[in-house]
């Protein structure tokens, strides 16, 4: 059985305070997880995306107080795409603008429009509208009105020197098919994906051909890796026996608490991950305190105090903002 799509997405944030606030409080996705980054327990992991988190919202973030912006080029995940309602692109553009962002003119791809803007680390996102959205649980706390709220990731663009060799492990390990070109964008949706949803919960992966591009410089802004989907262990499993049997190199399992996860990086340079759905983020949080405290893993709870002297102090509830009527 082949993934049904995304089931987080990982970038790099500057200060984590601007990151929450932008998060929150303008794209009004719900902080669902404060924790450290496991392999470097003086940074933040942040997690945000639907009412509990669910695979195929979760935006997660390292902020690294000293990282220099990236430089966006080949090799990378260069935007992630989320799907809102038709009709919701003009109030995201004014919301947007509001906060003093500067949304870029609306586009098409594949016959969807699409919003483009970057957050404010330059990591560029691209609302696209569609018609029938996924389903998810909304976050009550957010400031969207219901019908305008982020609908979860749409998929991804990745951009690369060569599209074969990084749409061979998309078609024939994770079960993706080609679905289209126009011009240098080539389009790939995972073949599980539920046609309930209109096929469209995170179950894009688009490559941008882009032969002479130089390579990226990671940094602030830049997206570290993308996860798909495995239901269980055992899926999991079968879905890293395929990437071994392409020739790819993927680690062994590593217990990220929220899910369990493979890495390989794929030929295109872009590092991928398979999570598996299970325990998810209510696994040491009830719903409604999803986020509020500072969550450590097992192995590290003996070191709390430490851990937690070592990191920037944050707000997590949003500010109260007052609304600017208008365009100004
Ligand atoms: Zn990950």
């Amino acid at each position: 059985m082949s993934t049904t799509g995304l089931h987080h997405i990982t970038a790099v944030a500057k200060d984590p305070q601007t990151n929450i606030d932008f998060y929150q409080q303008v794209l009004g996705q719900r902080l669902v997880k404060t924790t450290i980054n496991f392999d470097d327990p003086g940074t933040y992991h942040l997690y945000y995306g639907d009412n509990l988190g669910s695979p195929g919202t979760a935006l997660t973030f390292f902020p690294w107080m000293h990282m220099q912006r990236g430089q966006r080029g080949a090799g990378e995940t260069t935007s992630i795409e989320y799907a809102v309602l038709q009709g919701s692109l003009s109030y995201w553009a004014a919301r947007l603008k509001q906060f003093g962002f500067a949304p870029g003119r609306v586009e098409s791809n594949f016959g969807q429009e699409v919003l483009p803007f970057t957050d404010p680390d330059g990591m560029r996102i691209r609302l696209v509208a569609v018609s029938n959205p996924p389903q998810y649980p909304l976050w009550p706390g957010s400031p969207i009105p219901a019908e305008h709220q982020l609908d979860g990731f749409l998929g991804v663009t990745l951009e690369l020197n060569e599209v074969e060799p990084t749409a061979v492990v998309l078609t024939e390990a994770l079960g993706y098919r080609f679905v289209g070109q126009e011009g240098p964008r080539y389009r790939y949706v995972a073949s599980e994906a539920s046609a309930a949803n209109g096929g469209s919960l995170g179950s894009h992966v688009d490559i941008l051909n882009s032969p002479l591009a130089s390579e990226n410089r990671f940094g602030a802004g830049s997206i570290h890796h993308i996860a798909f989907r495995a239901a269980d262990d055992a899926h999991q499993a079968e879905l890293r026996r395929k990437v071994i049997e392409i020739g790819e190199h993927p680690t062994q399992v590593i217990d990220r608490q929220y899910f369990r996860s493979v890495y390989f990086r794929t030929p295109g340079g872009v590092l991928f991950e398979i999570a598996t759905d299970d325990p998810g983020f209510t696994f040491d949080e009830s719903v409604d305190q999803l986020g509020g405290s500072l969550r450590l893993p097992r192995w590290m709870e003996t070191r709390r105090t430490e851990i937690e002297a070592a990191l920037p102090s944050i707000r997590r509830t949003m500010p109260q903002v007052t609304e600017v009527s208008g365009d100004g």
